[in-house]
């Protein structure tokens, strides 16, 4: 074999572990920085309050109407905020929706970005921002956009519900599934999305039979901050394109989207790229697909998209959808392959490879 390989490595300031919170002054100051808005969802105001008292001075105040998607109008009233308050950083607290939030207000002013994530959906680490307006989704890249740094404490995630901590960790696993056949992985992102996996393999179960277990809290983000990592490092494939055209296209939820589809695509793929994805079959044993459908099955996570209240005549427009622009994935893809495979999905049968 030929190795090639070309490796850029993150700029990002990563801190981790339980109780880490409390240096939040510090990095902000460490920034340059002494205004830091700080940003979260309605259903998080009040620990975000507390996260402002704790900055004290250098806290801006609280801007708590951070959505899911990015929706461009809610964008557009925290810039005012963030005028109105004279920020020169942001704060944010919470999961995908609230990061994304941070990274719309970077794009459009280059403010510093300190995340504290407390799912495991992994934006906190990627260049990546994905904005809604007028109904349509648009994702930008941009080294603006990578937040600078990173707060993994995972005493915050303690609360975030066992049916979302799964799901959640099944979103993440799948960034990992996608790196390790990415076109332009290197040996980093594929040792990280193994390592990933790994630790998400070990964690979700001893989530189901203990949500405080205080080790396994901490597996689980580590394996957030390894996903997220490759998600912004390499190229994605089939499963984001499809889980992507199916939370825009039918407002399906994001992290239950990407867990019932993950067994799907990645058993899809799995013919083509079996060298690749045999850290998942040694992981998850059986075949790639079955392994990981038999996985989330142990873990009683959601297995079939007619669950999410798609029906099957979505899944003709889904596949038109998913296959009208050409994109690399490892195995060719075509409307009647995909046709089935969100067929296999919607009914949520076992996959065979
Ligand atoms: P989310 O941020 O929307 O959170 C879901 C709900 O759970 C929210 O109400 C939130 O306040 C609440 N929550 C979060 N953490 C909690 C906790 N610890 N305890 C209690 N409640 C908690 O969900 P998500 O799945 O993290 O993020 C999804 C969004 O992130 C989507 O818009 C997706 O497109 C985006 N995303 C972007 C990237 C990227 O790289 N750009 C990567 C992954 C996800």
């Amino acid at each position: 074999m030929t190795r090639t390989f070309t490796y850029r490595g993150s700029a990002a300031h990563i801190v981790f572990g339980a109780g880490k919170r409390s240096e939040i002054g510090d990095w902000v100051e460490k920034l340059s920085c002494s205004n830091a808005l700080v940003l979260s969802t309605p259903h998080q105001e009040g620990d975000a309050a507390r996260l402002s008292d704790q900055l004290g001075s250098l806290s801006a105040g609280v801007f708590a109407k951070a959505t899911m998607h990015t929706p461009v109008d809610v964008t557009d009233e925290a810039m005012e905020a963030v005028k109105s308050a004279r920020a020169d950083c942001v704060v944010s607290l919470g999961g995908g929706s609230t990061t994304g939030l941070g990274k719309a207000i970077a794009y459009r002013t280059d403010l510093p970005q300190v995340v504290i994530p407390t799912t495991y959906a992994g934006s906190e680490v990627t260049p990546i921002l994905g904005q809604t307006e007028g109904g349509r989704k648009t994702t930008v890249r941009g080294d603006s956009i990578l937040p600078e740094v990173v707060i993994y404490d995972p005493e915050l995630t303690m609360g975030l519900p066992l049916s979302m901590s799964l799901t959640s960790g099944l979103n993440a696993m799948a960034h990992a599934a996608e790196a390790l056949y990415a076109q332009d992985r290197n040996p980093v992102s594929s040792l990280m999305a193994a390592e990933g996996l790994a630790a998400f393999k070990q964690s979700l179960p001893a989530l189901v039979a203990d949500s405080s277990d205080a080790d396994a809290r901490a597996d689980a983000l580590y394996g957030a901050w390894l996903c997220g990592t490759v998600l912004g490092t390499v190229g994605m494939a089939l499963h984001h394109k499809i889980c992507h055209t199916l939370g825009g296209s039918f407002d399906t939820p994001h992290a239950e989207t990407h867990a019932i589809m993950l067994p799907h695509t990645v058993g899809f793929n799995a013919g083509a790229v079996p060298a690749e994805l045999q850290p998942i079959a040694d992981l998850f044993g059986a075949t790639p697909g079955a392994g990981l459908f038999d996985f989330s099955k142990e873990i009683s996570a959601p297995q079939a998209l007619k669950d999410l209240g798609l029906t099957e005549a979505d899944l003709d427009r889904a596949s038109e959808i998913a296959t009208e622009a050409p994109y690399w994935n490892p195995r060719p893809i075509d409307r009647v392959s995909i046709r089935q495979l969100l067929q296999d999905a919607w009914e949520g049968s076992r996959p065979a490879l």
